[in-house]
Formats: structure tokens, C-alpha cells, sequence
């Protein structure tokens, strides 16, 4: 047995004579003695007050790390490097949109975030209000985040792409009490105003916050709403000079909420803690990207996704990295001209060691010519890691041979806050394949189990639903926000007769115990590595006034992983007999979508049909609609109502 097998998971899979690996003992210790392990990874972070607790899993599955503890995030990220590392680069911004690049050091970083921490207090923010940040990826969105972590707020941040719809629903539950936005953000040079969205889910939301503070970039106009809406340039002038001091706060206090699709049209608040995140992204940048302070770090997410929480903002400030915060496409230069090469441009020049990005970004990549990944002195990069869907192997050995660098794949969610599945290489070197994300990380359980009977699969390559046991690792979601029931019921209680917390993706493990992600068990897609549920997107399309029907698929793509694909049954036939009609209403729900949610969750095609497969008791059929798009087998349609709907839908492709 070699050495992966052997930190795969079970006792079971330990081996028995030969010694074990660095990797598989320490995994073996987060799993068998978890507060002896995880006391030892606190030590990572500063604490105002130790833990006297390090783990309460006495009311399962809630897990409640790091009891007794105080610390504070932004003291973690921030003030604690001052003394050691205060003049080194802690924040590097480069916008190809605006043509602006600019850093900051820990210093300057500390007196921009106590500036809009001063800000945020004078709008009447304090300890456990919610501050929901709609911005676009500039540095006062990371100061804005940095300065809630620093007074105790809970910040909510929303990713800028999303449209007034998807924001309305989100302040309406996280009942802000201050908003944080800017007039617009901006990409391929197209300008995205972002205040009249705003105003427009100000307006569609019963709840209303009582101030809105606006950073202007003088990209867009902005009509301000007497009382209500401050102006950032003049509040932070005012506290030029503040000095506000972190809030300790317990480690099992709430530091932000993020919003996630899942099957129903009410995104999921994943809410998370404070020390049990800052001890987890610390652990992680030690064991799992081992990147070292002073270094750079470069993740091409957004702040809007649970990526660029952990990966663009606090965990490389945590570890004391350099952190670059980039606005634009990756094919475009500093000077606004197309430059396929900009991201390795910012890998030479910053020295960037460790570099995140998605599957999607590298495809976009693969278009370009090759000999930019050769043309810029790329010796400093240890590491290419991807994550947010399924790496495909000719990617995958594109941008690895072009690199020269290990590729690693890396499988988690919003709800862990960190990664499930990959390899450890800062705790041992160990081999990736390709189309496998890895192994279990330390602290998480995961299984194969049976999706009806719930009986584990241990063998190889037994597909089955991948589940994590409990007790949840540190940085793992607390609960739901506000809906500890819907935490339970959602995730904890969907494989019969056991409390798993389930990933709802389908998995297989190979006999070295190596997992592989087999897409999803329930109707969410992921679109360019971004989650979407289906059903958010058809409830959006459900409002045209011509839609009698509508079901939504993700369907392959070759370019984002996913799209979405709209089948709509129009109420008035004439409306869509010729094709000119027919294009037009598809235009017009494609913008209802855009408008509603945002360009990304727009359908790339809508069809129109007669009626939708369904089973004899009224359920649809995505998943055969999937697979017929797909053009392969739907499977078992012994259910169907009426097999001409399906046939309808097949001669569409
Ligand atoms: P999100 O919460 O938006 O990060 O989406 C999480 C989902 O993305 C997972 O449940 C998977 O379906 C998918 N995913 C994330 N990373 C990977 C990966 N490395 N390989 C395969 N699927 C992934």
C-alpha cells in the first residue's frame, strides 16, 4: 500500500506493517485526536485570550471550535505583521479595466482599513450588525472586509456580477444595517454601473439599511439619496488619522455570512466563525499551499466567492504574504491592449510563489499562443492550484507542461471555506494524478456512501454520493444563517439513516485512495466555476408573462464546464410559431435573466417546447432532459408521462 492510501480516510485504509508517511500520520492524528492536532495549529494565529475548550461536538452536527478563545481577524491579517514586516507589500491591485496598479504595505493597508472601520462606526456599525459589500475587485472592497472583521461586524459580501434580483434577496436576508458599494465596476472595458442596481434592490427588498456608503470611481454617474446615501471620499478624509482597536471577539463569534445557490430559489447564507477560519486558513497556507511570509500570493478569483475570502484577502495576510488583488480579464494588459501573457507578466514582476486559479481561466488561456507561458521568468512559482470544477486532463497537461510548475487540483465549497480534498505538499510532497482533486485533508472525514441505502462503498471506484462525518473541521460553515434547522435538514439528513454532512456531489476513490468528483447529485451547475442553482434561474424566467412552463439544465461546454440551457413552454404558441417570434422572446428572457440575476446565470440557448418530460406524478425530468442535450442515454424512463416530450427535446439537438 503506498502512501496516499494510507491518509485516504478510515482506520481501515491504515497500513499495517510498513511505517506510515509524514502525510498519512498527521492526517491520521487531525481525524483520531482532533484537539490535540488542532490546539497545536491554533498556536498559528495570535489570540488575545487562549482556547479553553478546543472542540465542542456535544450537540452534533454543529461543531464549535476553539471555546474560550478571543482573537480578531484583522488583527490576525494586519496588525499583527506590523512590527515584523510593517513597509512590506501587503496588498498589490492592478486593474487592466481602469490602467491602475498599486500596492501597500501592512502599514498603509492598517490606516486605510481603521479609516473605513472609523467610517462604518460613525454610520452606526458595531459588533454583530451586518455589512453587506457590493463592490467590484478594487482594495477599498478588502479594506471594507478587513475593517468589519476589525469592529466585530458581520460582513456579507455579494459578487459584483450578480443583478439587482440576486441582490435584493440577499439584503432582504441579511438585513444589513450599512451597505458598502462604488458607482461601477467594469470588465472587458465595458462598464457595469452598479449604483442603480443597488437602488433598484434597495427598492425590491423589504428590508432597508440605514446608510450606504459609496466609493466613486468616477466610472459611472451616481444619484445619491439625500440621508441615506455618504459619500466615501468625505468620511474617510474625516478620519484620515483614526485609530480604531480590534474587537476581540470569541472564537465561535460570526465573521461573515456568503451567499450559495443550492436547490431551492432561497440562497443559502453559509455563515462562518472567527477563530476556528482564521486557525484553518493559517493551517492551510502552511500545510496545503506552503506559502511563507513575504512572499506573493495571486488568486484570480473575486472577492465574491468563497475563494477570494479565504485566498485573496485572509489567508495570505494571515501568513503574512503579499496578496494581488486583479480587475480584469486574463487577455488584457495594464494598458488596456489584449495581452494573453498579463498574468504571468504580474507572476514575474511580484515574484509571485503561490498562483490560484480556476479551470475555466486556464481554458481562456488555452487559446492564447503558447509561447507567452514561455516568455516571462515565471522561477519563483512553486504551484499552480485550481479549483471550483473538474480539471480536464488536456488542461490540466496544457498548462502544466507550459508552466513547469505542479498543477494542483483542488476540490472544496463555500460551505468548507477551505479545501476538502487535494494533496498536502507542505506537509509531505506527494504525487497528483490527473482527474483526481486528491485526498481527504486533514480534519475531514470523507466517504463514499450508497445515495438510498447510505451503506459506505469502500471499495474502488464505487460510485456513490461523497460525504463528510462529523465533527466538522475548523473554517467549516457554523450553520446556515439564521436556519439552523435548514442546516441540519439540508445538508446533514439527505443520506437515509445517518448524519453525514453531504457535498451533493457524486464521487468515486481509486484504490490508492485517490477521489474523483463525478459532477453533482442535485440540480445546481456550475457555470465557469461558478455554483448556480437551476431553480433560481427558472423562477427568474417563470416572471416573463409569456411563460406557461420553464426547466432549466446545465448542459457540457467545452469553454466554461457548464452552461445553462432553458426548455420553455410558451403560454401563447402563435408567440413562438415562426422563428422570428421565437427569437425574440428568447432575447427577452435571456435579459429578464441578466437583469434579474446577472449576465452569468443568462441561459446560453432557450427552446421552446409543447410540454416538458415529467414523471406520472408531475416531477420534471432534468436529468434526462440533461443527458438527451448531452446526447447521451437518459436511462430509466420507464416514469415518463409522455415519451414525446423527451423526443421533442432530442430532435431539438
Ligand atoms: P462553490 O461552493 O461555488 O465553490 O462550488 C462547489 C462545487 O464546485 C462543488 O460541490 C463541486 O461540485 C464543484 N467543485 C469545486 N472544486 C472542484 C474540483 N476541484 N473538482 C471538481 N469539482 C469541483
Amino acid at each position: 500500500m503506498n502512501s496516499v492510501s494510507a491518509s485516504a480516510g478510515s482506520a481501515s485504509a491504515r497500513q499495517g506493517d510498513k511505517p506510515m508517511s509524514r502525510y498519512a500520520e498527521f492526517y491520521r492524528r487531525s481525524v483520531d485526536e482532533p484537539e490535540g492536532f488542532w490546539s497545536e495549529q491554533a498556536r498559528l494565529i495570535d489570540w488575545k485570550t487562549p482556547p479553553q475548550l478546543i472542540l465542542d461536538a456535544s450537540r452534533p452536527p454543529f461543531a464549535r471550535w476553539f471555546v474560550g478563545g478571543t482573537t480578531n481577524l484583522c488583527h490576525n491579517a494586519v496588525d499583527r505583521h506590523l512590527a515584523s514586516r510593517g513597509e512590506q507589500r501587503a496588498l498589490i491591485f492592478v486593474s487592466t479595466e481602469t490602467g491602475v496598479e498599486k500596492s501597500y504595505s501592512f502599514k498603509e493597508l492598517h490606516a486605510e482599513v481603521q479609516r473605513v472601520a472609523a467610517s462604518l462606526m460613525e454610520l452606526g456599525v458595531g459588533k454583530g450588525d451586518r455589512v453587506l459589500i457590493y463592490m467590484p475587485m478594487i482594495p477599498e472592497a478588502a479594506f471594507a472586509m478587513l475593517a468589519c472583521a476589525r469592529i466585530g461586524a458581520i460582513h456579507c459580501v455579494v459578487f459584483g456580477g450578480f443583478a439587482s434580483g440576486s441582490l435584493a434577496s440577499r439584503i432582504e436576508d441579511a438585513t444589513p444595517k450599512v451597505i458598502v458599494s462604488a458607482d461601477a465596476g467594469s470588465r472587458g472595458n465595458k462598464i457595469l454601473a452598479y449604483k442603480p442596481l443597488l437602488d433598484e434592490a434597495i427598492r425590491l427588498s423589504s428590508h432597508k439599511p440605514d446608510a450606504v456608503l459609496l466609493f466613486d470611481r468616477e466610472l459611472a454617474p451616481m444619484e445619491l439619496s439625500e440621508g441615506r446615501d455618504h459619500l466615501a471620499s468625505v468620511l474617510l478624509e474625516k478620519h484620515r488619522d483614526a485609530e480604531v482597536p480590534c474587537t476581540w471577539l470569541d472564537a465561535t463569534d460570526i465573521s461573515y455570512t456568503i451567499y450559495t445557490s443550492g436547490t431551492t430559489g432561497k440562497p443559502k447564507g453559509v455563515q462562518r466563525d472567527t477563530g476556528g477560519y482564521a486557525v484553518a486558513l493559517a493551517a492551510s497556507m502552511q500545510h496545503i499551499f506552503d506559502g511563507r511570509a513575504g512572499e506573493t500570493y495571486f488568486s484570480t478569483s473575486d472577492i465574491g466567492w468563497v475563494v477570494g475570502h479565504s485566498y485573496i484577502v485572509y489567508g495570505p495576510l494571515i501568513a503574512g504574504m503579499a496578496t494581488i488583488m486583479y480587475e480584469g480579464l486574463p487577455t488584457q494588459g495594464i494598458d488596456q491592449q489584449p495581452d494573453g501573457g498579463i498574468w504571468w507578466r504580474l507572476v514575474e514582476k511580484y515574484k509571485v510563489t503561490v498562483m490560484f486559479s480556476a479551470p475555466t481561466a486556464v481554458r481562456v488561456l488555452k487559446k492564447q499562443d503558447p509561447a507567452l507561458l514561455k516568455k516571462y521568468d515565471l522561477s519563483s512559482l512553486r504551484a499552480l492550484f485550481l479549483a471550483g470544477e473538474p480539471l480536464d486532463e488536456p488542461t490540466g497537461r496544457w498548462i502544466s507542461e507550459g508552466l513547469g510548475v505542479p498543477i494542483i487540483d483542488n476540490y472544496w465549497q463555500t460551505e468548507s471555506g477551505w479545501p476538502i480534498l487535494t494533496v498536502a505538499n507542505g506537509v509531505e510532497r506527494t504525487p497528483s494524478k490527473f482527474g483526481s482533486p486528491g485526498v481527504p485533508m486533514y480534519g475531514f472525514k470523507v466517504k463514499i456512501l450508497h445515495e438510498s441505502t447510505g451503506e459506505e462503498l469502500a471499495g474502488p471506484d464505487e460510485k456513490g454520493v461523497v460525504v463528510i462525518e462529523g465533527p466538522t473541521p475548523p473554517g467549516f460553515m457554523q450553520t446556515v444563517w439564521r436556519d439552523d434547522e435548514r442546516f441540519v435538514n439540508t445538508y446533514w439528513k439527505s443520506v437515509p439513516g445517518k448524519l453525514v454532512y453531504s457535498t451533493f456531489d457524486w464521487g468515486i476513490r481509486d484504490a490508492d485512495g485517490y477521489f474523483y468528483i463525478l459532477g453533482r447529485t442535485d440540480d445546481v451547475i456550475n457555470v465557469a466555476g461558478h455554483r448556480l442553482g437551476t431553480r433560481e434561474i427558472e423562477e427568474s424566467i417563470s416572471g416573463h408573462a409569456n411563460v406557461a412552463e420553464v426547466a432549466v439544465v446545465g448542459v457540457a461546454d467545452a469553454l466554461k464546464g457548464q452552461v445553462a440551457l432553458a426548455f420553455v413552454v410558451a403560454k401563447d404558441g402563435a408567440a413562438v410559431a415562426d422563428e422570428q417570434a421565437a427569437l425574440q422572446l428568447e432575447g427577452e428572457i435571456m435579459k429578464r435573466v441578466s437583469d434579474d440575476l446577472g449576465a452569468l446565470a443568462r441561459p446560453a440557448r432557450v427552446r421552446f417546447v409543447t410540454a416538458l418530460p415529467k414523471t406520472r406524478s408531475g416531477k420534471l425530468l432534468r436529468r434526462a432532459i440533461q443527458a438527451v442535450c448531452e446526447q447521451r442515454d437518459p436511462g430509466d424512463l420507464t416514469t415518463i408521462d409522455d415519451p414525446s416530450t423527451l423526443q421533442q427535446i432530442k430532435n431539438l439537438f
